[in-house]
């Protein structure tokens, strides 16, 4: 039903200005194709020239009269980002609101088909209506939509247009995007202002899930799944959603749809919503169990490993089955701490029913007790830095319109440094975390370990349990070290790296199992503690931007310097910020509230800085 959207009788006279600031950060000169002291007004007006405008103007030119394309100067003004034009003929009485071109559009419509977020403010502050309907019956905000102008959609809401505005043909701003937009982006975008998911235009009465169906955008079929959109609502024609699937052939959306479904009636049976509730706890038991079955089945006594191995398989492949079926996607990300629990757990079972009577003997019960300390350090540690809030960026649904006027009407609203998702300003060094939905201050990493965010709130916890968990381990080791001496009838020396590794397996297949396990998280704990301590001491950067920087470096043609980032203040003054430590005194730590820093410029002791 748009005609292509073209903008009024002619494609005007653009220049390629993509500045946010309007005509003062114009280029030029101008291409100018006539003089500028005899070029016509609508001329003058397009290429923004203020003082030959003013000069007809005040020799009688109405600023009302439309051209003959019925078209006003405040249009071209308008579509051609000219505020100090728009201001002035505002001042000289022209109207508006005022509809003129082909589409009967405002000049409000015109600003917002070519994007400009400047003009749009500016216009709204001189009174424009944005629910004013053009000749294609689009509102500001469906104009919006349609052209993918997501700031300039999130201002239109946040000056309280609403949104689930209504078209000519009832359309909304949501069931535009099911349809036409590309890609997930808008309609995610969309999504965040709580849209309604039921409402139904007036001619085929579909929703925009049916729309988005019917015109295969996947992504968006995607997310109004996820939103909850109704399956169950019919069309005109008394078609569900599913059935527009069949009909449109796509097996990939029938394959979706038909899940959502099963997914939807599996939440009303009582046993599962039972084991949803306990969910977590289920999956740490139960991986508690799979990794005692498999020791287990390593240390029968029997002898054929042909029995053996065809066991583990048929544990592994139950464990494949147990989480495709019980773990719902939502929890599959604790997957490696139920993992990384229960080898805890299983190491210290195994320190005390294997190793302790020997170093109780040979080592005394000190000795003992470090393991143990170690092992609750480590427990207490994972704890802080799972429950601590790794400092999400909060904010309120009115603070959060409040922030896009605030920030749009400065010049601010850049999708750099502001997130689409969570709809705030990004604080510096903030990253905006996929698994998590939010913006994190100061990020590190989405822990694998821990299934939570490392950022300014528990990144000092997480260092502290990578350091008890790689304690942890070195003891199992050491203690495994003593019980093959003491237990295994083979020696290093005598018999070969390769015999002795065969004998002190088949010796106790269970202690082989847990050192490989402790030796695994060994390696990995030490070597990312490693990793991060130089970071911070030496770079004072997160993993996250140094990954950045390392990219920015393959790419660049300039060389990128990690160490001269604003952040690097030094090895001691890095640690000293770090864990907020003065030492006695002997250092000055910043404080520096990172959910609120938006500026690097008091930051910054050197100028030729790196962004990150
Ligand atoms: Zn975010
Ligand atoms: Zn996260």
């Amino acid at each position: 039903q748009c005609k292509g959207h073209c903008h009024g009788p002619h494609r005007p006279h653009m220049h390629s200005n993509h500045s946010a600031h309007g005509d003062k950060d114009l280029p030029g000169p101008y291409p100018l194709v006539e003089d500028p002291s005899t070029c016509d007004i609508v001329k003058a007006t397009q290429y923004g020239m203020l003082e030959r405008c003013r000069e007809l103007v005040e020799a009688g030119y109405d600023v009302r009269q439309p051209d003959k394309e019925n078209v006003t100067l405040l249009h071209w003004a308008a579509i051609n980002n000219r505020q100090e034009l728009v201001k002035y003929y505002i001042s000289k009485g022209a109207i508006v609101d005022q509809l003129g071109g082909d589409l009967n559009s405002t000049p409000l419509h015109w600003a917002i088909r070519q994007g400009h977020l400047p003009m749009v403010i500016l216009l709204l502050k001189c009174g424009a209506d944005p629910s004013l309907i053009d000749g294609e019956g689009f509102s500001s905000i469906h104009l919006a939509v349609l052209f993918q102008h997501m700031p300039i959609v999130a201002y239109l809401i946040s000056k309280g247009q609403n949104i689930d505005t209504t078209d000519l043909s009832g359309q909304t701003p949501l069931m535009l995007t099911a349809q036409k937009a590309m890609g997930p982006e808008p309609t995610r975008f969309l999504l965040k202002f709580n849209p309604s998911l039921s409402a139904v235009d007036n001619v085929q009465k579909n929703t925009a899930l049916h729309w988005a169906i019917a015109s295969g955008n996947i992504s968006a079929v995607d997310l109004l799944l996820e939103a909850g959109a109704s399956l169950d609502v019919k069309n005109v024609k008394g078609e569900t959603p599913l059935d527009l699937a069949y009909q449109s052939q796509n097996h990939f959306m029938v394959y979706m749809m038909k899940e959502e479904e099963r997914m939807r009636s599996r939440k009303n049976n009582r046993l599962l919503k039972i084991v949803e509730k306990y969910e977590l706890f289920l999956m740490l038991a139960s991986s508690l169990t799979f990794m005692w079955a498999i020791g287990y089945v390593m240390n029968l006594s029997s002898d054929s490993w042909l029995l053996k191995g065809g066991l583990l398989l048929c544990l592994l492949f139950g464990m494949a089955l147990f989480v495709r079926h019980l773990v719902g996607l939502k929890n599959l990300r604790y997957l490696p701490t139920a993992f990384l629990l229960s080898s805890v757990f299983w190491m210290s079972m195994t320190w005390f029913f294997w190793f302790l009577a020997d170093i109780l003997y040979t080592q005394g019960l000190y000795f003992n007790l470090t393991l143990y300390t170690d092992v609750m350090g480590l427990l207490y540690y994972f704890y802080k830095t799972w429950s601590t809030d790794p400092g999400y960026i909060k904010t309120s649904e009115e603070e959060r319109k409040e922030n896009i006027v605030a920030l749009a009407e400065t010049g601010c609203l850049d999708f750099r440094t502001f997130c689409t998702s969570c709809l705030v300003r990004k604080p510096l060094r903030s990253v905006h975390c996929l698994a998590c939905q939010a913006c994190v201050a100061r990020y590190d990493q989405h822990s694998l370990w821990t299934g939570q965010c490392i950022g300014v709130g528990n990144h000092c916890y997480y260092l502290l349990f990578l350091t008890f968990l790689t304690m942890t381990s070195v003891w199992l080791l050491y203690g495994t070290l003593l019980y093959w001496y003491n237990h295994c009838p083979t020696s290093y020396h005598q018999d070969g790296a390769w015999t002795y590794f065969t004998q002190v397996t088949y010796c106790s297949p269970w202690v082989s199992y847990i050192s490989a396990l402790a030796c695994f998280h060994t390696v990995w704990a030490s070597l990312w503690l490693a990793v991060q301590l130089y970071q911070i001491a030496f770079l004072g950067l997160t993993s996250h931007e140094r990954m950045n920087l390392l990219i920015q470096r393959k790419s660049s043609k300039h060389p990128v310097s990690l160490r001269r980032t604003p952040y690097n203040l030094g090895c001691f003054q890095n640690l000293a910020d770090f864990f907020q430590c003065r030492c006695f005194g002997m250092f000055k730590p910043n404080i520096i509230d990172w959910t609120k820093q938006y500026n690097v410029f008091h930051l910054a002791k050197e100028k030729n800085v790196h962004s990150v």
